[in-house]
């Protein structure tokens, strides 16, 4: 492709992303098309002869385009609402144009450095202390495969060439995400070997059933490594007791690794500080800028206070990748799994630097504001009931008529293409999800969605 050629397809897509944002609300958020449409619509062998790039984006506009649930719409509010920001997709065009690779930080200087200073900046954002190590992963599950993998070397150091013991032991609470169980899973713990501690009434990890079934399992001979406590639950965004955990784990010589992927951001928020207390004194934590923080999909940033703990359990040098030590850089492969790194930072830096902390705290405020207010005006219709406290974007309710009610109320809403939900369970019932969180979504969109709840009853 020519330069000339190159800047005309360039300029005719950003203008097709200008629009698209400008009207995204004339989209269906989840698009009504069938499993098979898109590979039924497509050449089963990919083409011989090169084409236009003309084909290429009508194809784009014809056949992808209506397979796509709309992620950044303001009325998509399923899952956690993950939104970018337009300076997060601009860096992202940039991103694939520079193709860096920072595993080595020769290989990448400003990718290696602009990760630390980011992450370093958000750390400040949220309120904690300074002097975390941190880096990029593509999600969260790979963050907290890491902070568990890290934790196995604390406790039982060298066991990623012994293996390990038998009955190593994780703790974490009913309420935390399957990422736990599915590291469990990859490291070879075991997911007998996952303890799910049971909750208080608002869905909070209880620290003196965590204590007993710690010392349940020493008794047993087991060797307990880690405490996985979450802020900002996936099913109701209740936060665990973080200080209680940590002074539990430091008095078993435990590594505690924070699931904070959707709650840190609400620390961002000065009056929201509070949901990350005790976290300065926990060994690892993950916050995804993807959730809640305006970044296009993927950025996860793990930390942890023990980098020498995690480059233990994972650096592995060969010789093509040899390099000088020096002590004034960072090799940041490493300190994890992956060998490949893209350089992901640039698009929080661009989202950051385009917002301004003043901006974070106006979105993200606005998002909890509205959480509480739609609260208040189902709790007002004696219809519904709500399924728990609301804490941060999050919130969960229910029909008070049934189970079935619900879950149809649900499909009806999704079926309609008007907006997203999505489903939990709580306390044994059918509870609708509405996580608000979307970039682009106002107090308005958030009232026509609600008016649309109550007409589909
Ligand atoms: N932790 C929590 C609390 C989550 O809600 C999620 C996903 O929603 C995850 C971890 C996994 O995130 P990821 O998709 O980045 O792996």
């Amino acid at each position: 492709m020519e330069p000339d050629e190159f800047r005309r397809h360039g300029h005719a897509i950003i203008d097709w992303i200008a629009d698209y944002q400008a009207h995204i609300r004339d989209y269906p958020v989840v698009p009504p098309c069938a499993p098979g449409d898109l590979v039924d619509a497509l050449p089963a062998a990919g083409p011989e002869a090169p084409e236009t790039m003309e084909a290429i984006l009508r194809d784009f506009e014809q056949l992808i385009v209506p397979g796509v649930t709309h992620w950044n719409h303001p009325r998509f509010h399923s899952f956690f609402a993950i939104s970018s920001s337009p300076p997060g997709v601009l860096a992202e065009a940039l991103v694939a144009a520079l193709n860096m690779q920072h595993m080595l930080w020769k290989s990448g200087p400003a990718g290696t450095e602009l990760e630390q200073v980011t992450l370093a900046w958000l750390i400040d954002w949220m309120g904690l202390k300074p002097g975390w190590f941190g880096e990029i992963f593509d999600t969260a599950s790979v963050a907290t495969l890491h902070g568990i993998a890290a934790a196995r070397e604390f406790v039982v150091p060298g066991s990623r060439a012994t293996g390990n013991p038998l009955g190593m032991t994780v703790y974490c609470s009913q309420w935390a995400h399957t990422s736990v169980d599915k590291a469990c899973i990859m490291l070879g713990i075991g997911l007998d070997n996952l303890r799910r501690i049971e909750a208080d009434a608002n869905y909070r990890l209880k620290p003196a059933a965590l204590a007993q079934a710690i010392r349940e399992d020493r008794a047993a001979g087991r060797t307990p490594i880690c405490i996985v406590p979450t802020v900002g639950t996936t099913g109701v965004t209740s936060v665990d007791p973080v200080a209680e955990v940590v002074r539990i784990a430091r008095a078993e010589n435990l590594w505690v690794h924070v699931d904070a992927a959707y709650g840190g951001a609400a620390a961002v928020v000065p009056e929201f500080r509070h949901y990350l207390d005790g976290v300065d004194d926990a060994d690892s934590m993950v916050v995804n800028p993807h959730k809640w923080l305006f970044t296009p999909i993927d950025l996860s940033c793990f930390y942890t206070r023990r980098p020498d703990i995690l480059r233990r359990a994972f650096s592995l040098v060969p010789d093509y990748l040899k390099y000088e030590e020096d002590p004034r850089l960072v090799n940041l492969m490493d300190y994890g799994l992956p060998l490949g790194r893209r350089f992901r930072s640039l698009k929080l830096w661009f989202a950051m630097r385009f917002y301004g902390r003043e901006g974070f705290v106006r979105m993200i405020r606005n998002h909890i504001a509205w959480a509480h207010r739609l609260a208040d005006l189902i709790a007002a219709d004696d219809r519904f009931e709500l399924a728990a406290p609301v804490t941060m974007g999050l919130v969960c309710f229910r029909l008070k008529a049934s189970d079935d009610a619900t879950r149809k109320l649900v499909e009806a809403i999704n079926d309609s293409g008007f907006a997203f939900l999505s489903q939990t369970t709580v306390d044994g019932k059918f509870t609708i999800r509405l996580a608000l969180g979307t970039f682009s979504s106002t107090w308005d969109d958030i009232a026509a969605v609600w008016q649309r709840i109550r007409e589909t009853v």
